[in-house]
């Protein structure tokens, strides 16, 4: 529980220093015009990987991948006069592509940590997400105190912070290793959970909320809970296309193109 707060506030501070930083560049790069001075992977395009079963940030509708990161990429592309490409992959493989140079961005609802800001930047955050627990309707896990304490497994999305949190050691607040059991989407954890494989799932709330609507017999636990920042990984090289994307986030911020996409798919809360 502790290690929860402590993990959320660093996040937090780190998402503050990003702002402020973007802040600053901002002011450096209104001189000039920013289409003309970064470079993507193809000429043209924004190439942004997303793991497309992550409601309502990505997910399907039809053969098409909709949602709050997809629309709010598809308004940031247009405005930096590039077309949106998205590439559905596995999560885990996100940050090594941008890394990589395979892919402009990634913006899966992907939260700001320190780990992988080593690996590459972030834009702006432009949401925030908390860490949800699904438990069944019946289940005797009350709390995060009796699902750290108890010898339940719990199921997460491969490489996700649910997945980091809880497979910490238990006096780090995870679970550790041992009771951990990942899988590639978030809904095949919650299909464990209904067929009494598992007996929780730590995932982020807004996908938690949509898999509960959407399965009989589970529940959110009220309990607290770790808050964190979503923003777009980028390429640590590509200092120019940060900036870029982060003056493109600020004007859809400040003309209410993005809180009105937020509204859209999040309507009680956006
Ligand atoms: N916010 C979580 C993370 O960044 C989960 C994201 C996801 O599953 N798409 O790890």
């Amino acid at each position: 529980m502790k290690t929860f707060k402590r993990i959320a506030a660093g996040i937090l501070s780190t998402a503050l220093l990003l702002g402020m930083t973007s802040c600053a560049t901002t002011k450096q790069t209104e001189a000039a015009p920013a289409a003309a001075s970064f470079t993507t992977v193809e000429s043209g395009k924004l190439i942004m990987a997303t793991n497309a079963f992550f409601p309502p940030y990505e997910y399907y509708e039809g053969e098409k991948i909709v949602g709050i990161d997809a629309e709010i990429a598809s308004a940031v592309a247009n405005k930096l006069g590039l077309e949106l490409v998205i590439e559905d992959v596995e999560f885990d493989s996100i940050i090594a592509g941008v890394q990589g140079g395979k892919y402009d961005i990634g913006c899966a609802g992907m939260t700001v940590t320190e780990d992988r800001l080593k690996s590459v930047n972030f834009s702006t955050p432009y949401a925030t997400g908390i860490q949800s627990i699904i438990v069944t309707t019946d289940s005797e896990i009350k709390d995060i105190d009796t699902l750290l304490d108890g010898s339940y497994k719990v199921g997460v999305q491969s490489g996700t912070t649910g997945d980091i949190y809880m497979s910490d050691t238990p006096d780090n607040g995870g679970v550790g290793e041992d009771r951990v059991e990942r899988f590639s989407k978030g809904n095949d954890a919650v299909i464990a959970l209904t067929s009494g494989k598992i007996d929780a799932v730590v995932i982020d709330n807004e996908p938690a909320k949509a898999f509960v609507a959407a399965n009989e017999g589970l529940k959110i636990l009220e309990t607290p809970y770790t808050v964190e920042d979503y923003a777009m990984a980028i390429n640590k090289d590509n200092v120019a296309l940060n900036d870029a994307i982060n003056q493109a986030l600020k004007e859809l911020t400040d003309d209410g193109t993005i809180p009105g996409i937020v509204n859209k798919y999040i309507p009680a809360e956006g």
